[in-house]
């Protein structure tokens, strides 16, 4: 294990990136994540500390967990396709962007890793053939052919309900949002769509990704990322759309199920550490999604007076005041549906689904570091999401540190990681990769069962 001496000396000594040689080929490529990257420089201020390219490459070199990659991509220790004809893209510390990279095996990729020393690398699909080889090969055969079925939740996609934070900046208060989006769609892929091999991945500073590993969900061609993308699509238009939620009744069975889970927590989450409905604006919102016009004129009156009236008693008004018939043609029904639509309107989750409908769109890898909060994007317990608390998972710096401070009290045959508090999540993912390797062998042997098998006409 190199010490950070080593670390340093390698990096001071290291070739030119290969960004020059690559430029050529990179523009066609690069618009994918462009977006993206242009608002790297807003990071908050220490972000530098952060990406200081001696820490990124002392996290590289002791503490990346590149051989776990490795089996989590190819889901067999024996290095195979899925490995080697898998896309890596890297974005180097000034920014340029390398896609189309490939590694026959995890210590290649580590190789490169502690040689480019990069912000942060990203995971494309699988292709037909190796990536490194496209330039020779005709267009219809190089092609993606598998990638893991990909959902992205982004707290600045709920900036115009949440009223704690906005921005780059969380608390827990709006994680709630991403905890709850986790519960929603993590029973649904596994319910309605039987996927079990899901992981979620913190995304270092206000969200997080799944990759739904199953080889059902690898293997979807974008026409059907599609469908699945639109199956969650319950919130549609931007700020200034009318009503967002228009759903058919009865509710899809789906949509039953999660309203059930989100009417739990509409409450605490919404109506008291949001309390969207207390200032003007929020009320106007409110009273609009209502369905009756002599019911939200009856509400408009009783809170001129209460200009500062908290969200929860709000909310109570609204049936308050139905039931002493201030609006005789309201139809209670109606009342019901409307009330359900804004719940799952400020609370559904919101995704981000380009990220979902295309195979060849790469997402940043497990374990990389965000630049701007240092914080590694670690698994999350999809079972146990109400415990993730964001805010402390470890840092870059800090995780250095306690390898620093306890490398005396260890043999040489401790990892670094098994000193630090990266532990437990590494051996959160080393548990989903096991279990992925071995349904990934159950599979294998159930095909060649059945090409063994003499079909029943054949006696
Ligand atoms: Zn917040």
């Amino acid at each position: 294990m190199p010490d950070l001496e080593a670390v340093k000396h390698q990096l001071e000594n290291r070739d030119e990136p290969e960004s020059k040689m690559h430029l050529d080929s990179l523009f066609d490529d690069v618009v994918e994540n462009a977006l993206e990257q242009k608002s790297r420089p807003a990071d908050s201020v220490g972000a530098q500390h952060y990406s200081d390219p001696e820490v990124m490459l002392a996290f590289y070199s002791r503490l990346f967990p590149f051989k776990l990659i490795f089996e989590w991509l190819n889901r067999s220790q024996t290095p195979s396709n899925s490995f080697s004809h898998r896309e890596i893209a890297f974005t180097l510390q000034n920014d340029a962007y390398l896609r189309y990279n490939s590694f026959p095996t995890s210590e290649a990729l580590r190789k490169e890793v502690l040689r480019l020393n990069p912000l942060r690398f990203e995971i494309g699909p699988v292709y037909s053939a190796n990536p490194r080889d496209r330039k020779t090969l005709r267009k219809s055969v190089f092609k993606p052919i598998e990638k893991e079925l990909v959902f992205d939740i982004d707290l600045t996609d709920y900036d115009e309900i949440r009223t704690c934070c906005s921005k780059t900046t969380i608390c827990q208060k709006c994680w709630r949002f991403v905890t709850t989006a986790i519960k929603v769609l993590d029973i649904a892929l596994r319910n309605d769509f039987g996927f079990k091999h899901i992981l979620w991945v913190y995304s270092g500073r206000r969200g997080a990704h799944a990759w739904i590993c199953d080889k059902s969900g690898r293997t979807l061609d974008d026409a059907n990322r599609k469908a699945i993308a639109t199956y969650f699509e319950v919130v549609k238009g931007g700020i200034n759309a009318g009503k967002k939620v228009n759903l058919k009744r009865p509710l899809h069975p789906h949509l039953t199920r999660t309203f059930d889970i989100l009417k739990q927590s509409f409450q605490t989450d919404i109506l008291e550490n949001q309390d969207p409905f207390r200032e003007t604006i929020g009320q106007d919102r409110l009273l609009q999604l209502l369905p009756d016009k002599a019911l939200t004129e009856a509400l408009r009156k009783k809170w001129e007076t209460q200009s500062n009236r908290p969200s929860t008693n709000k909310w109570n008004d609204i049936d308050a005041i139905a039931r002493t018939r201030a609006s005789p043609n309201l139809d209670p029904k109606l009342l019901v549906m409307a009330k359900q639509d804004i719940i799952l309107e400020y609370m559904y989750p919101r995704l981000d689904s380009e990220v979902t409908k295309h195979t060849n769109h790469l997402l940043k890898s497990p374990f990389c570091i965000h630049p701007g909060t240092g914080r590694i994007c670690v698994p999350i317990n999809p079972s146990k999401a109400e415990d993730f608390n964001p805010l402390t998972v470890p840092t870059v710096t800090q995780l250095l540190a306690e390898v620093d401070a306890t490398s005396s009290e260890y043999t040489e045959k401790d990892s670094d990681v098994s000193k630090t508090s990266l532990r437990p999540y590494i051996e959160e993912f080393q548990r989903f990769v096991d279990d992925l390797m071995k349904s990934e062998i159950t599979l294998k042997r159930q095909r060649v069962e059945e090409v063994e098998r003499p079909s029943s006409l054949d006696f």
